[in-house]
């Protein structure tokens, strides 16, 4: 490896279970700018994973004792640790993901942000005094953390999807079992290694890497897993919520989406514009709240295709370690595929490339910001989330028309649209299908709002007040006999 860190320390290649850190390198890890190997983590077995949850177990009684006040001050020293690292942490995460330094030290940011607020929010978890129906009792509603936790993260915020999950359940009083995606462990295993040095007691956060689904199979069938928190595709979500049934595990499940993103007539074009680039290319694509499919009302869909045009010519494509680069390469070939099949379909039913449109002529998995005019119903932009450069823009002609359009999908994390009329952006924002809105803004997320999809997108919520509810259990105590 040819990593330039300056804690080199922070380059993790074990397994870290009960406060060791375990296994050899047996799954390399590529830099997907470059091709290049770069590390190699190990593939543990369902026994290891079962030593790991034992582990877990074994620290719950007595990391839940804690004062919140205690696991908070540990959070918040983790969050330090983060941020005073966040270069090295950057490093790693362009390394292993691909997406450019700027975007990983803003994921550093973010990710560590929610080891800060549910720091401060373990103090906060309030029960409830409940007015009895007789005098002769009182009603009390305790709040107690829900017990082991299994997370299963995906590689597109190698970071933040761990942070989002674990600093909320640790806040609660739970312990974790968490298995990163085999692309982007390395940073996993930093965050892990910070943990440690912030003060977590052995056992309370656990990492393992792995084959997926024996892993999976492990944490799912385990009864000593009480809860289960998954950010990853619909369909492997779909099959960690059958696998959880058995031993009804409580499930957080953040899934696909197929965002829709309306850009009205009375729309500032400028300032739609400007979100629609931040919301499609960030991450070159790859996230879960990416727009999928943009949607242009007549009077401004030339103006809207054209200015959009021209700012994704100036995106810069190469190695996100190089200065000025603002699109990486995809994670892997498949990615790849995937977006050239969606841009050949598209073009068969009578698309038109407008920007982009092919392999980049870096190799590898560079693809060049793309641009579609003329999208239709009947083409797979508008059903498959593409998960790449690839912006289709799709015309409409009535309010109806675009509120229609955009909730024809079994999809509902986020959606957007650009209007300057107060009555239209109320509702529309109430009328979208969706557990997240953007309103004339094109970047949403933060950790102090709830995230989390509505129909196939998902169940449960992560982020402020809500995030810290899905790891705790409640439990009404009837205090009689007075
Ligand atoms: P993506 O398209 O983002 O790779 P996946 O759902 O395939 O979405 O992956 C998200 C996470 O789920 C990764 O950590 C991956 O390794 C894991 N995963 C994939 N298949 C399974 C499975 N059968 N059981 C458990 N975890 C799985």
């Amino acid at each position: 490896g040819t990593l330039n860190l300056k804690d080199a320390s922070l380059l993790k290649t074990a397994c870290y279970i009960d406060g060791a850190w375990v296994g050899k390198g047996a799954i390399d890890v590529t830099n997907p700018a470059t091709g290049e190997v770069i590390a190699a983590v190990p593939s543990l077995g369902a026994s290891e994973v079962r030593s790991a949850i034992d582990a877990a177990e074994k620290a719950f009684k007595d990391w839940a004792a804690r004062p919140a006040k205690e696991r908070g001050q540990i959070l918040r020293r983790w969050f330090d640790l983060m941020m005073e690292h966040q270069d090295d942490l950057a490093v790693l995460m362009t390394s292993e993901q691909g997406k450019p330094l700027a975007e990983s030290k803003g994921e550093i940011a973010y990710a560590a942000s929610f080891l800060e607020f549910y720091g401060e929010e373990a103090k906060r978890v309030h029960g409830a005094i409940v007015p009895a129906p007789t005098n002769d009792r009182r009603i009390v509603v305790l709040k107690q953390p829900v017990g082991v936790v299994a997370a299963i993260t995906p590689w597109n915020f190698p970071a933040a999807m761990i942070t989002r999950k674990v600093g909320p359940a640790l806040a609660a009083g739970c312990t974790c079992v968490v298995k990163p995606a085999s692309q982007t462990p390395l940073s996993a295993l930093a965050l892990a290694e910070l943990g440690e040095r912030a003060g977590l007691p052995k056992g309370v956060l656990n990492i393992v890497t792995g084959k997926a689904s024996e892993i999976g199979g492990e944490l799912t069938a385990n009864a000593k897993v009480k809860k289960l928190t998954f950010t990853g595709s619909t369909e492997v979500g779909k099959k960690l919520m059958e696998q959880s049934a058995a031993t009804m595990k409580k499930i957080s499940l953040e899934l696909g989406g197929n965002a829709p993103f309306i850009v009205f007539d009375d729309a500032d074009v400028d300032a739609a514009v400007e979100g629609a680039v931040a919301s499609k290319y960030r991450n070159t694509g790859q996230t879960c709240i990416c727009t999928n499919r943009f949607l242009v009302q007549e009077g401004v869909y030339d103006a809207f295709v054209e200015k959009l045009v021209e700012k994704v010519g100036a995106l810069k494509v190469g190695n996100g370690l190089e200065d000025g680069v603002n699109q990486g390469p995809l994670i892997d070939t498949a990615a790849i595929e995937k977006v050239e099949e969606h841009v050949k379909d598209a073009t068969s039913k009578g698309a038109k490339v407008v920007a982009g449109g092919k392999a980049h002529a870096l190799g590898g998995t560079y693809y060049e910001p793309t641009v579609i005019s003329g999208a239709t119903s009947d083409m797979l932009v508008a059903r498959e989330e593409t998960f790449g450069p690839v912006a289709p823009v799709f015309r409409f002609s009535t309010e109806a028309e675009a509120i229609r359009l955009a909730n024809h999908t079994p999809f509902g994390l986020a959606s957007y649209f650009y209007s300057r009329d107060v009555g239209r952006c109320w509702r529309v924002a109430e009328a979208l299908e969706s557990g997240l809105v953007g309103v004339n803004a094109g970047l949403i997320s933060t950790e102090v709002a709830p995230f989390g999809g509505w129909k196939e997108s998902g169940i449960g919520r992560e982020g402020g007040q809500w995030g810290i509810e899905e790891f705790l259990e409640v439990k009404y105590v009837a205090m009689a006999g007075l």
